[in-house]
């Protein structure tokens, strides 16, 4: 599986680089004419008839802290453009795929999916692609070889190895400036890390960078223990409160994939008397929530990485409008630069208590 997400994030990145993309495309009425997409076979798509179009949007759980900002950012951009029918997948991939089938049933004119297994998303395409609906995929990134299946496919996320290598500096920032953070003195950062969803390109790649960023900076490092939380903050503070049952004394950071996470760690700790008295430990996470800022401000967490749930909402109702309305999506389309015709990459931001207005 790790071979696969490399080889597909290396792909997305040689396309990346190689860059013809579509930012000076024009807006064409007719994106099928231009690139020859399955005209023959493929019935014509759904007319908006100078009404608003419809996008339907299919959340992998609503159930998630960082996904319901982005939802609320979606039907925001949404307000003055397209109408949005937005389900819940219930973190199945089976209900997903029923609600895909209910969306083309109804004719919507173009698809939003939050994959809940993304090694899946080949299988909506396929789907989209004999309804002729567009679709955009977003924060779960599909594959390459799929997302190369149709030119109406467009994936709307962040790079999360740049997120990754964000959170591992913040961790380099803090024991640079507090050299008695490394508690035996052993020149190194003994860590514990909580991983995301195994698969999940943010879970795999920021586990990854930000020990590579911590490395890159000269700094030694060891893994004390690392387990999977589900991205989930009570599986976060049950996995941490067994960290520290076993090896509590060694600890001396913990990197969490998102806030969440880090948040549930938060609580084992402080159950175990942290962050009084000067007893403390560095915790990062990743997302930059709302909960997130204020244990900023409260001095529990050290610090995070915004990932921009405004922005990537809003770009996916704005990629999403722009395909529906017969338009090739593009910076004057979208507002969004597009990248090798099939790419919108929204930039991750540090966040300390320092700059956490910059988050809000
Ligand atoms: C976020 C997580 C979230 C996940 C859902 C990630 O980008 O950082 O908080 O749970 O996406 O797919």
């Amino acid at each position: 599986m790790k071979k696969l997400i490399t080889l597909a994030v290396a792909s997305a990145l040689v396309a990346t680089v190689a860059g013809c993309g579509n930012k000076a495309a024009t807006p064409s009425p007719s994106p099928a004419a231009s690139t020859g997409a399955a005209a023959t076979t493929a019935p014509a798509p759904a007319k908006t008839d100078g009404k608003k179009p419809t996008i339907g949007v299919a959340i992998y759980k609503f159930d998630d802290t960082f996904m319901s900002g982005v939802r609320a950012a979606i039907a925001d951009a949404a307000k003055d453009k397209a109408t949005v029918d937005i389900v819940d997948s219930q973190n199945s991939q089976p209900t997903q795929n029923d609600k895909v089938d209910l969306f083309i049933t109804k004719k919507v004119n173009a698809l939003a999916i939050n994959a809940v297994d993304r090694t899946a998303a080949g299988v909506i395409i396929d789907k989209a692609k004999t309804a002729n609906v567009p679709v955009v995929f977003l924060n779960r990134e599909p594959l390459a070889d799929d997302m190369k299946k149709w030119d109406k496919v467009y994936y709307v996320g962040a790079k999360a190895e740049q997120s990754g290598t964000m959170e591992g500096q913040l961790l380099v920032d803090y024991f640079k400036a507090h050299p008695e953070a490394d508690k035996n003195k052993d020149g190194k950062i003994q860590y514990v890390m909580l991983k995301g969803e195994p698969g999940h390109q943010d879970a795999e790649l920021r586990t990854k960078f930000s020990i590579q960023a911590i490395t890159d900076a000269g700094l030694g490092v060891e893994k004390v223990a690392e387990d999977t939380a589900m991205w989930d903050r009570v599986k976060g503070q049950e996995k941490m409160a067994a960290f520290l049952a076993s090896s509590e004394s060694k600890i001396e950071a913990v990197l969490a994939n998102n806030d969440d996470m880090a948040l549930g760690a938060i609580e084992a700790l402080k159950a175990k008397g942290y962050f009084k008295d000067n007893k403390f430990l560095p915790v990062v996470g990743v997302d930059a929530t709302a909960p997130a800022l204020q244990a900023l401000s409260d001095g529990t967490l050290l610090g995070t990485v915004l990932n921009d749930a405004k922005n990537q909402g809003a770009a996916t109702t704005n990629v999403a409008t722009a395909l529906a309305n017969g338009l090739v999506p593009s910076k004057e389309t979208t507002g969004y630069d597009v990248t090798d015709g099939k790419y919108v990459w929204i930039s991750y931001k540090k966040i300390t208590k320092a700059n956490m207005n910059e988050a809000k």
